[in-house]
């Protein structure tokens, strides 16, 4: 005990996507349940939960780098690592010095009987299921620092990309139940929660274990009362029909213009070297028909570079294909090699300079695209859902409008966490458009 008293502390640090962060809060409202409750910052905890990620090398060697760190600063806790790179190099893991419990994916979920087990013999463990035998969905919903909540609807992939570890990392793909979820939802409009932003890992793939629709979902979470905002954190092509972007655009109450898609690489080959489950002529199909529709929506695109495979002639092809696309940015990812995938079969290798060289172009075609998307709001008024106040100004808000432009604008910080109408008037940076409350 670190206080005197007989309450147990616990401090919780994650890397990766938002669906580890989801579940980290899940473990936390388990340990709570416990009675082991949150350390405050300047607090001593008796308990340690780094919930790692695995995506590319340099995850994993935050992961290492975090653990150490953590385990010097408080030498006494129990120290728990949990997440993909536990889950895909658990030998590894546990060899770092200090770490007393290795908690695989689908154990992370059940944190409180190991830390029980750990109590009662002070014996090190490492609990870590083979993916194949990751089955369970166990929910998590986490209120994001601000007025935003991220529900897990889905978890685990059966696609198997081969640049990809994720399938190894989370298991199959499995779903929540909708009721579950619906719930989770009205729990969050309970709390004041105004939107919330539908995470999982392939979320497109929600219910094909179940027998559930995706559309159904949303449906259901679209009458939530309270709820005002609704994102789909990011969707495979293949998986947005069109009766979903047509259902968003016609009917929908609170899902938002707004839409993150994977492209991955703008070249067919690449993409069939990828293991990709749809070309570029999907792709361009699924973007014209959200054009059409919702011509004011946001779209955000995903893209590698210097996969394996990617020639100068692909390249050049992915390029002009990347930039032939009338979307609102890319999100940039340079290749990260993988121990274990099926890749590393791929003999053309990029070299390091022309990845960075790739790099540099595709975020600096983003910042154009994104610079003329934004442009064309200019002068017009859309709705913003106030987030947080600026740090250091004081009387300045920061929020997003329907369409994801994210805005700043004088404004009394009584406007947190409700939507009212702005006029964007003009660039604060690339990132940030100024606007004024009306
Ligand atoms: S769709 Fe492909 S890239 Fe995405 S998680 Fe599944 S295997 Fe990985």
């Amino acid at each position: 005990m670190t206080d005197g008293s007989n309450i147990l502390k616990a401090s919780y640090h994650t890397l990766g996507c938002k669906l580890n962060f989801s579940e980290t809060s899940a473990i936390g409202m388990q340990l709570s349940g416990r009675g082991i409750v949150r350390a405050l910052p300047d607090e001593i905890p008796d308990i340690v939960v780094v919930n790692t990620c695995s995506v590319t090398e340099v995850a994993d060697k935050k992961g290492r780098s975090l653990i150490r760190r953590l385990r010097s600063r408080w030498p006494e806790a129990t120290l728990v690592v949990t997440g993909c790179y536990a889950q895909l190099k658990p030998q590894e893991v546990s060899s770092i010095e200090g770490v007393d419990i290795v908690l695989g994916n689908d154990e992370k979920l059940r944190i409180a009987e190991f830390l029980e087990q750990w109590e009662a013999d002070r014996r090190s463990r490492v609990a870590v299921h083979d993916y194949i035998d990751i089955r369970e969905f166990r929910g998590a919903c986490e209120r994001g620092d601000r007025t935003r909540y991220w529900l897990k609807v889905q978890d685990g992939c059966d696609y198997f990309c081969t640049y990809c570890t994720i399938p190894f990392a989370r298991g199959r793909s499995r779903s929540g139940r909708i009721a579950d979820l619906v719930a989770e939802a009205e729990q969050a409009a309970e709390a004041g929660g105004k939107e919330i932003v539908l995470t999982g890992v392939n979320v497109g793939c929600f219910g094909k274990d179940t027998g559930e629709g995706f559309l159904e979902l949303l449906k259901r979470l679209d009458a939530v009362k309270g709820i005002e905002r609704y994102r789909i954190s990011s969707i495979e092509p293949n998986l947005l029909t069109e009766e979903i972007v047509r259902w968003i655009a016609d009917e929908s109450r609170a899902f938002m213009p707004s839409f993150h898609i994977p492209l991955q690489s703008g070249s067919d080959e690449v993409l069939r070297l990828m293991n990709r489950r749809y070309r570029t002529d999907l792709f361009t199909d699924r973007i014209v028909m959200i054009r059409d529709l919702m011509p004011d929506a946001f779209i955000g695109v995903d893209i590698i570079a210097g996969a394996r495979g990617e020639t100068e002639e692909e390249w050049e092809r992915s390029f002009s294909y990347s930039e032939s696309l009338p979307v609102s940015r890319f999100h940039v990812f340079p290749y990260s090699e993988r121990p274990g995938t099926k890749a590393l079969a791929i003999s053309h290798q990029v070299k390091q300079e022309d990845k960075h060289k790739r790099v540099a172009m595709l975020t600096k075609l983003s910042d154009e695209k994104l610079r003329a998307f934004s442009r064309l709001f200019i002068g017009t008024s859309r709705p913003v859902l106030w987030e947080h106040p600026d740090a250091e100004d004081e009387g300045v808000m920061y929020g997003h409008t329907d369409n994801y432009l994210r805005v700043r604008a004088k404004a009394s910080p009584s406007v947190y966490n409700t939507i009212s109408p702005a006029f964007l008037s003009g660039f604060r940076d690339i990132e940030t458009l100024e606007a004024t409350t009306l």
